[in-house]
């Protein structure tokens, strides 16, 4: 499951490029006007201009560390994204809003993403407890920062 929301957020990346044999021109997006207008023609070899997607080789270099990883549920992952946006240690109470839970279901989770997973810090000096990402746990987070 964790591997397939890594997957929904990889980047969709746009290459426009002349198909002509010794052209290979490569278009921006600025240039998308002008080649509708054209119907797609390349104008230095009057060969067919296509739209290609692909994935970026960063990313799918990225991709091959992140399913190293253990899968994780949703729930979990949306409460790493939103500590790996934070500066320092966290209350659930602070991130409650942007997760869509209540603190006791973060303090929950965290405690397993903790000892069971290593992907959160709890601070357990404090009342409440306070979170923050270790390192293990920002892999997750590769696709949000770009
Ligand atoms: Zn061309």
């Amino acid at each position: 499951m964790g591997r397939n929301l890594i997957l929904e957020q990889i980047k969709e990346v746009k290459v426009i490029r002349c198909t002509g044999e010794s052209c290979g021109r490569i278009f921006s997006e600025d240039d998308l006007e002008g080649l509708n207008f054209t119907g797609f023609k390349c104008p230095d070899c009057h060969g067919k201009v296509i739209v290609e997607s692909k994935v970026d080789s960063e990313i799918v270099k990225d991709l091959e560390k992140a399913e190293r990883l253990p899968l994780i549920e949703k729930a979990e992952l949306n409460i790493l994204i939103e500590l790996n946006s934070q500066k320092t240690y966290v209350v659930a109470k602070d991130i409650a809003e942007e997760v869509d839970m209540n603190s006791r279901r973060i303090a929950k989770i965290c405690k397993k993403l903790d000892q069971e997973k290593g992907l959160v810090i709890r601070d357990t000096q404090v009342n409440p407890y306070k979170y923050a990402i270790t390192e293990q746990g920002r892999k997750y987070c590769v696709f949000r920062e770009s």
